[in-house]
């Protein structure tokens, strides 16, 4: 299978999946796409049910990394989603009533989704490496909201030829996540503070990835950048499982039958969760509508339902801070799929040079084939929480409470249609990552604004800290560093870290 970037309007340039992964961002500034999407049956489907986690993965992942071997996949897999990281099984489902499904996507090491994706992902660029004849060192940057920032920490941290640099939001992130990120252990990692939010951290880390100088400079150092963002081939296919892998959980449990349809939502920040739905959707996977959730930033709601993307509006910071997000960068993805390379790279060009476009009417007619959308502002996203946990003792964070605001009223939507389905919604995040949050949202004011609040989260709820969190109480704090938010700053920051002059 041969990967092409979503700009590649002649197709080109053909790179291998190894090769993809090894680069993230394609050298025009498009995303790689595989050249086909590969099929999945449900006598398939029926056969993966009797497998692991692990060896689901790795036949997902072996249909679209085809330059890997079967034996590196699932070794891959066991080494990432082991019972030691994953506490409780690699994902989880809960029922909430008769319709309603949570996926759990939090049982990994950073509480958070991106686990899912970041535990893999240093063992398939380390295979990367290896099959590409690398020998400089691979120094990843990456730009956060909050949860990739300890996620991609986690999973490089100490991985050989490799370094990895976080930039993050200096007022974008919880107390939980700053907490975690600047507390990081290991001997290739470096965090820095920016004087800005999440779309300039973004901004500031895709122009460093397209500054030939720097790269130039890198190269003679025998170094090279390269992306964990949800932009890199490598973070999105192991997402791809984990939807696969829920619905034969569901099948297995008896919980819906063999070919039945469900819809999902995805509380939405980047595009990179949702879209790996939509990958599965084109497989085959028995998918209806997938739901796009977003906060107050609700850019993605106004696209999808309107067919215009304008990020000339005003940026708020939310309790669902991983979701504040005004360009989503995986759209990209989506439009690609819809809309073909030529007219992608025209919406791309005016998207940066008027932070606007519009999509033709038949892009718009397929994404609204399988997308629809709804948005959940905070005083929704706090009554979600709570209504949730009285109705079902089911306690959901921030992000996941955005998303389920949003699955109830599909649910109200389905009803009066007459369509009988069951909504999958992706959970995203340990309620205890926002647990100040979602203490004010069940009607308490937190006592504490460090991490004690956990405690009071438990106490209150009768729920359980996760261990990972709770060892945070006696962790050193190693990076103390802010800069300003231009590229520049950061470029010095990087230049200081790899320690080239
Ligand atoms: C990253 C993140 C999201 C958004 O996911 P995307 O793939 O960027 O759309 C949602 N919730 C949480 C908790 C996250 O960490």
């Amino acid at each position: 299978m041969k990967y092409y970037s979503t700009r590649d309007t002649e197709k080109k340039n053909p790179v291998s999946s190894a090769q993809a992964i090894k680069q993230g961002i394609a050298p025009d500034g498009g995303l790689y796409m595989p050249d086909s999407v590969p099929k999945i049956d449900e006598k398939e489907i029926a056969s993966l049910s009797e497998l692991s986690y692990t060896k689901r993965a790795a036949a997902v992942l072996s249909k679209f990394l085809t330059d890997y071997k079967y034996e590196e996949l699932v070794f891959s897999a066991e080494a990432a989603y082991s019972e030691e990281k994953f506490r409780g099984g690699a994902t989880g489902i809960a029922a909430l009533g008769d319709k309603q499904r949570v996926l759990e996507l939090w049982h990994g090491p950073t509480c958070a989704f991106k686990d899912m994706a970041l535990q893999i992902m240093p063992r398939l660029l380390s295979f990367a490496l290896e099959k590409t004849g690398e020998k400089r060192t691979a120094l990843i940057l990456v730009a956060t909201s909050g949860d990739t920032g300890k996620a991609a920490l986690e999973g490089y941290k100490d991985v050989d030829h490799v370094k990895i640099m976080v930039f993050y939001p200096e007022n974008g992130v919880s107390a939980m996540q700053k907490l975690q990120m600047i507390s990081q252990t290991g001997g290739n990692v470096n965090v820095c503070a920016i004087k800005g939010n999440f779309d300039d951290a973004q901004t500031g880390v895709k122009r460093i990835f397209s500054d030939e100088e720097f790269s130039d400079k890198l190269n003679k150092n025998g170094i090279f950048l390269s992306s964990a963002n949800s932009i890199n081939w490598g973070r999105l296919v192991p997402q791809i499982v984990y939807y696969i892998s829920a619905y034969c959980d569901l099948v297995k449990n008896g919980d819906i039958k063999l070919g039945e349809i469900i819809d999902i939502t995805v509380p939405t920040g980047n595009f990179g969760n949702i879209f790996a739905a939509y990958m599965a959707k084109l497989m085959g996977m028995p998918f209806g509508r997938l739901i796009c959730a977003s906060n107050r930033n609700n850019i993605l709601t106004d696209f999808i339902n309107t067919g215009i993307y304008d990020r000339n509006r005003e940026f708020y910071t939310t309790m669902s801070p991983s979701m504040d997000i005004l360009i989503s960068s995986n759209l990209e993805r989506l439009l690609y799929v819809a809309a073909g390379p030529t007219r992608c790279t025209e919406y791309m060009k005016k998207l940066s040079e008027t932070g606007r476009y519009e999509v033709d009417r038949d892009v718009f007619e397929k994404i609204r084939e399988s997308f629809s959308a709804d948005f959940c502002d905070e005083e929704n996203t706090a009554k979600v929480i709570k209504e949730t946990f009285e109705k079902y003792s089911y306690l959901a964070d921030t992000h996941t409470a955005c998303a389920l605001y949003a699955s109830y009223r599909a649910e109200n939507k389905n009803a009066a249609d007459g369509r009988n389905v069951k909504i999958l919604t992706a959970s995203t995040a340990s309620p205890y990552k926002f647990a100040a949050d979602v203490l004010r949202s069940l009607g308490k004011n937190p006592d504490h604004t460090d991490f004690e609040v956990i405690y009071e989260l438990s106490e209150l709820t009768g729920t359980a800290v996760p261990a990972p969190l709770a060892a945070l109480r006696d962790a050193e704090i190693r990076f103390k560093d802010s800069v300003g938010k231009s590229k520049e700053d950061m470029l010095k920051a990087v230049e200081s870290f790899a320690g080239i002059i």
